[in-house]
């Protein structure tokens, strides 16, 4: 086990679940310090996609019917290419282990896996052959009610509950384009043979925003914001490009401003989170590595002991789910989007003569020409259906006209681009990007620099000496904090350096302590786990000083004179 695993383990931010049983690869369960990590994130995340984005959330279910994943593709496209050993039964997902054994990166299909298997005669772990390689499904199936019951999945995204309440959402928004729509919550994929510890798992968090917008408009009135930010770009040949994204937009490395946006905004958000910049980069999928609804898709990608992980996806889905699900359901999924003008428009349009209808067709001449007026254009016979019976009309019967109509708008399926985050990837990035050690005193320390607004627990309050005065002291002060909504720890066992890297190796970025001058002066001091610096403040200060410093980068002292560093 790594070392920064082996701490988030014992300090209780990751767990393997299911342990005592022997556990169960791809699966987690996060701890109190791991869970209170992933909240953080999962709020800053809404700040960044619902609230600033003017988006909604909504809350869908994580199992769904079969026939939305026979509609989504997921039912039929949602596979990897498995390979099994002839000898020992192990299954591996055919790419990764191709990669691990040979360094090889291979297009992760049937042939050109069993190719490469062949070329370089690879065997399983175990010595043995492998049978020929196969598409493994990556959904769950469940049944839903008694008896036969009905067919169902966990979802493998959440997105499609979205995509689903569109008409309702669309409703809730007016029908008005662009809009956004997030949902977090729970995805399932049975990968393969997850073998990535915490990064590749069956059971796992998203963060999605499904933005729908105009075919024609795929553009942000807010891209401004990132339009100058540096970003590197990965494109589909494999070409590194260190550019701005209005550059990338202007010399067509990213396709369209939209998607530029939001890779903008995902990297403005992960760096607030924590990730560091020189280890991100923004990758392209390549043609045949596109998911079965995307047209163009760049992955958010941080550098770690694992490699280059992807962390978050950014797919423009074009029409395809809408469409799909328009036709699959029969519910017209299509907006009506209004010209800023009515536009006319010139169209031919089929006009009867009821003068030679009446006398030919009689009682039938009213119904012909219904069906004559519903006909755009025409050659010189027409067949119409009146009462089941055929009926063909010379030009005599009619006449084809060239008409002026006002048109006020079109039908369009909306387009959909997907910033996609999965949340348990970028805690893991944010832990181990965070994760340092330094030296202090002539001793190695530990040390979880997160960002102050990320640390699992915001403040601790230390007495200096386990005596009665000092404890009641600290502990007036940890209820004072709490009550002010400063997530606080207390703790008055051992020695006060060990103390302090106890609480440094989890990550909290201010320690209080109660000292001999507290009852002087009725101050405290603050110390930061970053510089190992101190300041005093006095104790009816103390809330708004945390405050402040765990909202901001603001450096401790701007509250008080460095007494010891
Ligand atoms: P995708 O729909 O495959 O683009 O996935 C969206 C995001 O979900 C990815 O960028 C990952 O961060 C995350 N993700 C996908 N698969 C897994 C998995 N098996 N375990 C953990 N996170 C995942």
């Amino acid at each position: 086990m790594s070392e920064i695993m082996e701490m988030l383990v014992r300090r209780g931010f990751l767990w393997q679940s299911f342990e005592i049983y022997g556990g169960m690869a791809g699966f987690i369960d996060y701890g109190p310090l791991g869970n209170a990590v992933r909240r953080k994130l999962e709020n800053l995340w809404r700040k960044y996609f619902v609230i600033n984005e003017r988006s909604v959330e909504i809350d869908t279910p994580t199992i769904g019917v079969e026939e939305v994943f026979i509609a989504s593709g997921h039912a039929e496209g949602f596979t990897d290419v498995a390979i099994e050993c002839e000898s020992c039964g192990r299954v591996f997902r055919a790419d990764h282990y191709i990669k691990e054994k040979l360094n090889i990166e291979v297009d992760p299909t049937i042939e050109r896996v069993w190719d490469v298997i062949v070329e370089f005669n690879l065997k399983c772990e175990c010595g043995g052959n492998f049978k020929k390689p196969f598409h493994f499904n990556l959904m769950f199936e469940t049944k839903i009610g008694p008896g036969k019951g009905k067919k169902g999945y966990l979802r493998p995204e959440t997105a499609q509950g979205i995509f689903i309440a569109f008409k309702r959402l669309s409703n809730y928004f007016r029908d008005k384009l662009p809009f956004g729509v997030a949902q977090i919550g729970r995805a399932y994929r049975n990968e393969i043979s997850p073998r990535q510890g915490v990064i590749r798992l069956r059971e796992f968090n998203q963060a999605e925003l499904e933005f729908f917008c105009h075919p024609g408009e795929k553009k942000h009135p807010e891209f401004y914001k990132y339009a100058n930010d540096v970003v590197t770009l990965v494109d589909k040949f494999d070409k590194e490009h260190r550019v701005t994204l209005k550059e990338a937009v202007e010399r067509g490395i990213i396709a369209h401003e939209l998607l530029a946006y939001f890779i903008g905004k995902t990297r403005r958000f992960l760096l607030e989170a924590g990730v560091k910049d020189e280890k991100l980069r923004f990758r392209q999928h390549k043609d045949d590595e596109r998911a079965h609804y995307a047209v163009d898709c760049w992955d958010a990608e941080a550098l770690t002991s694992y490699g280059w992980v992807e962390i978050v996806g950014i797919a423009d889905r074009s029409d395809y789910d809408l469409s799909r699900h328009t036709k699959f359901s029969g519910e017209d999924l299509s907006v009506f989007v209004p010209f800023k003008e009515p536009i006319k428009v010139k169209r031919k349009k089929v006009v009867p003569n009821l003068a030679k209808l009446g006398p030919v067709y009689k009682d039938k001449a009213k119904k012909i020409a219904e069906e004559l007026e519903k006909i755009e254009n025409a050659g010189d016979e027409i067949e119409v259906v009146v009462d089941g019976e055929k009926i063909k009309l010379s030009k005599e019967f009619y006449e084809v006209k060239e008409v002026e109509e006002e048109v006020h708008g079109e039908r369009i399926i909306p387009h959909v681009v997907e910033p996609s985050f999965g949340l348990d990837r970028i805690t893991y990035v944010l832990l181990e990007h965070a994760f340092d050690k330094d030296v202090v005193d002539g001793e190695e320390r530990r040390v979880l620099r997160l960002k102050r607004w990320m640390a699992p627990i915001d403040v601790a309050v230390l007495p200096l000496l386990s005596r009665e005065e000092f404890q009641k002291k600290a502990l007036e002060i940890v209820e004072m904090l709490r009550e002010n909504g400063i997530y606080t720890e207390y703790d008055d066992s051992g020695s006060i350096g060990r103390r302090y890297r106890r609480f440094d190796e989890v990550g909290v970025p201010f320690c209080v302590t109660v000292d001999h001058q507290t009852f002087e002066d009725d101050t405290v001091t603050i110390r930061d786990r970053d510089t190992t610096k101190q300041v005093r403040v006095k104790v009816e200060e103390l809330v708004g000083v945390l405050k402040e410093l765990l909202n901001s980068e603001k450096s401790i002292e701007e509250f008080g004179e460095i007494f010891k560093a």
